[in-house]
């Protein structure tokens, strides 16, 4: 009889650890072995950093908009960004936590405090929705080059819109972000919730009059739903989470912001200071599109990994085996169910695995009573509050510091680490409600207890 290629890999990779451990619900450190240098891979690329202008020109253009409809945005000129903050009081209590030596520098980019969603969510989600109605306005003869583009806030943009739809699948996260901003351009918008998204969420796109289409399943099966039901629905947009290069390269536009704001810190990035990444993945397209950017931007000396949960671990499963989004954490008796927003995926992107093959340096995983303890270690050492999926990149430093000789010498940083800044990127937040911030606080002082 002939195996599925699933099976196949599995029964091959029988006494694999990486796949034991993953089996196990084990956290690990995986060494991306296709990782190469990127003078080698660049050409190769299917995007390139003309695709990244592009996209920040287009938020620039977007910005006077900006500044009019969600005026917590014109402080900035209009421009969502968030904090890069230098954190040496969570340094010190996250490697104690991690039974680490304490890292030089250590630093979050607080997206979690991004203006519109107060998530990640609102690089890609927003800019595909702009994407989406700049081209509309253009088709539609509204809009001309060298235009202020303060005048998607009028009425006949507002009218033109109101005869178009949008549509997406999303954990919550995702569904925040594109439902607030297309409803606020006028656009019909329809929210296809998994069914892990927070009652919260739901109220809150409700109330921006969104319709929330609840579904009893995981993120994938809501995604397919939700990409059926926009085929069978003339004018509708889908926003497909699970295969966009548009979502991948609103998010890729971080990377310029995170240089110029590591150019005003004066923190130094090259072959002797090495910048080192950490991004919670969950369906891959927002980690990606940033450390696709970084790469464009620092090369080699940039070192990208992901985070996943134990119980969502879908990137690490598909790029170990190779098969990509042709394998889901189920088919290896995993349960997908993590108290990680955004990170409850089962089954990785479409293309992001296979861009990222040369690209990643690795991946690894942390279990969700970690990421309440680190909630907690976050908020009394930095008083600052993010959700449990956002603390996925903080425990990345301790990983490295603690590596054997032989994985440093692989990704290059043998004589470098001691030099290098890390990054942990936080990725959501700020619309938490404040009870269940609390909730997730009081978690995480009881799962301290249990690390002790
Ligand atoms: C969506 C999300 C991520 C990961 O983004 P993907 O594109 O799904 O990989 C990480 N953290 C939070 C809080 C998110 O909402």
């Amino acid at each position: 009889m002939a195996l599925s290629p699933v099976n196949d890999w599995i029964a091959r990779a029988n006494d694999d650890p990486v796949l034991r451990n993953l089996q196990q619900c084990r956290e690990q450190l995986w060494i991306n072995p296709e990782r190469a240098t990127f003078e080698r891979v660049k050409q190769q690329l299917p995007l390139s950093y003309a695709d990244i202008e592009d996209a920040a020109a287009r938020l620039e253009r977007f910005a006077t908009y900006f500044s009019v409809a969600f005026p917590e945005t014109a402080a900035r000129g209009g421009i969502i960004e968030s904090e890069l903050v230098r954190v040496d009081r969570g340094a010190k209590l996250i490697a104690e936590f991690q039974h680490s030596d304490v890292p030089d520098n250590l630093l979050i980019k607080c997206d979690s405090h991004l203006p519109i969603s107060g998530s990640i969510k609102a690089r890609g989600g927003i800019y595909e929705v702009l994407l989406y109605a700049e081209q509309l306005a253009l088709e539609h003869g509204l809009l001309n080059a060298g235009d202020d583009y303060s005048c998607f806030a009028s009425e006949p943009f507002r009218q033109l819109f109101a005869q178009h739809s949008i549509a997406v699948g999303s954990t919550g996260n995702l569904g925040l972000s594109i439902g607030i901003i297309s409803a606020q351009l006028g656009f019909r918008v329809t929210v296809h919730m998994s069914a892990d998204a927070r009652e919260w969420k739901k109220a809150l796109l409700r109330s921006e009059g969104v319709n929330v289409v609840e579904h009893q399943s995981d993120y994938s099966v809501a995604v397919a739903q939700g990409r059926q039901e926009a085929l069978n629905t003339p004018g509708c947009h889908f926003i497909d989470d699970e295969d966009s290069t548009s979502l991948f390269l609103g998010y890729s536009v971080a990377a310029l912001r995170l240089k110029q704001q590591l150019a005003a810190q004066n923190i130094p990035v090259d072959a002797e200071h090495p910048l080192i990444v950490y991004l919670p993945c969950g369906v891959g397209g927002g980690p990606g599109g940033i450390a696709f950017g970084l790469k464009q931007l620092f090369g080699d000396a940039v070192h990208c990994f992901f985070a996943e949960p134990t119980h969502s671990p879908c990137m690490l499963l598909g790029m170990h085996s190779g098969l990509h989004n042709g394998i889901s954490v189920q088919d290896i008796g995993l349960d997908n169910l993590t108290c990680a927003d955004g990170l409850a995926v089962g089954r990785a992107s479409a293309f992001i695995g296979k861009i990222m093959e040369p690209l990643l340096d690795g991946i690894y995983t942390l279990s969700d009573e970690r990421m309440y303890a680190l909630v907690t270690l976050l908020t009394d050492s930095e008083k600052l509050a993010v959700e449990p999926s956002a603390t996925a990149g903080l425990p990345g430093f301790a990983w490295l510091m603690s590596a054997d000789q032989e994985t440093l010498q692989a990704l290059g940083l043998t004589s470098t680490l001691h030099n290098a800044t890390h990054i942990a990127w936080a990725t959501g937040g700020n619309m938490v409600p404040v009870e269940e911030m609390a909730k997730y606080y009081a978690l995480g002082a009881e799962a301290l207890k249990q690390f002790k």
